[in-house]
């Protein structure tokens, strides 16, 4: 094999075409009854509650923290090892993040980095984002007993579940992406949600910015009806999506030595593997094994780099996220899609197999 194995490549079948061509060929391609028919897949997936799509995972969780009335200048508590979109929502959404440390386990803030990021600054968050990073289901409940609404950030997890409940349905508010390199996709494109519809109903309020009786700023965050199509067409294979990333990532975890850590629970039965993030020894060994793979034409990225960490963005003392600070010299991703062939799949395992770890 002489081509170079891609970290990503997003999947696209004869069926997601035709889903679009489909909505293209009835002249109607703005928002309108493929985005409904969207909304109602989630509440069937989370059996009840309401949803409303949006055009991307940042601009839902801008939304849900409108919609969950906080107040004025509200405090988020964010993960520092995240992507910069969540500060960009908590902005614009005119609040100020409260910078959290991951868990080494699972690379999910967790109730003891919240505390202490609360004991630093003293002041208590009137939102907690639980990222679920990679498809790692962050402890929602333990995380509220700060005393705070937890909006969960699915954008990394849809299609995963704890036992036979799908992760994202225990905060306040849930939030998804439909970028290119995610779980499914439609393009770009989003969705808020929430249980009892209160926050869904507020989201549905600021996208209707047009032919209001009242005036109040709202903001186009129309889906299409085309990416709608397209995201619902690869949610009919969610399970297929699913079950094809946990079987790659069984593969390669049969090939790696115990010393080599991955997230916890990457093996749970309704795990949702969206990456396979190891952990070396040191950064010198990581950056071996990156060369290795790469001279075996397999593309590896540094998941989040110390350059994109929230707390470098936002100029704050490196000290206080010691982990997040040494996972960037640490981790590694390897590819890990549905879209990746056995071949490919074949080909990965036998260059880990060569691999010193
Ligand atoms: C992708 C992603 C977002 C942002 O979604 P966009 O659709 O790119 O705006 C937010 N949070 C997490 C965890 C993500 O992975």
């Amino acid at each position: 094999m002489n081509d170079l194995i891609p970290h990503n490549r997003p999947m696209v079948t004869d069926e997601d075409r035709s889903a679009v061509d489909t909505v293209l060929r009835t002249g109607r391609i703005a928002s309108g009854e493929e985005v409904e028919e969207l909304e109602r897949d989630f509440d069937t997936i989370y059996g009840g509650g309401a949803s409303c799509a949006v055009s991307s995972g940042t601009a839902a969780l801008l939304v849900a923290l409108r919609s969950l009335q906080l107040g004025s200048d509200p405090v988020v508590a964010v993960p520092t090892y995240s992507c910069s979109a969540l500060l960009n929502a908590i902005f614009f959404a005119g609040g100020t993040p409260l910078v959290v440390d991951v868990s080494r386990n699972d690379l999910n803030m967790d109730l003891e980095s919240l505390e202490g990021a609360i004991a630093r600054h003293g002041r208590s968050p009137d939102v907690v984002v639980a990222v679920h990073s990679f498809g790692a289901p962050a402890d929602v409940q333990a995380l509220s007993s700060v005393g705070a609404p937890v909006i969960e950030d699915c954008c990394q997890s849809l299609g995963g579940a704890i036992g036979a409940e799908p992760i994202g349905g225990f905060g306040a508010a849930s939030v998804f992406s439909f970028y290119a390199t995610k779980i499914v996709t439609g393009g770009h494109g989003g969705l808020v949600r929430d249980r009892d519809g209160v926050v869904a109903e507020a989201a549905r309020d600021f996208r209707q910015f047009d032919l209001r009786t009242d005036y109040a700023p709202r903001f186009n965050v129309h889906m299409t009806d085309f990416q709608a199509a397209m995201v619902r067409s690869q949610l009919r294979r969610l399970d297929w999506i699913a079950e094809r990333r946990r079987s790659i990532a069984s593969r390669y975890l049969a090939t790696l030595p115990t010393h080599v850590l991955v997230e916890a629970g990457i093996e749970e039965p309704g795990r949702m593997v969206y990456r396979f993030v190891v952990q070396l020894a040191n950064q010198q060994r990581r950056d071996e094994v990156r060369s290795r793979l790469s001279e075996a034409g397999i593309q590896t990225i540094v998941p989040i780099e110390r350059f994109e960490l929230l707390h470098r963005y936002l100029g704050l003392e490196p000290a206080a996220f010691p982990v997040a600070e040494a996972m960037t010299d640490l981790t590694l991703s390897l590819p890990l899609y549905p879209g990746l062939s056995d071949a490919e799949v074949d080909h990965v395992v036998a260059a880990l197999e060569t691999v010193r770890w």
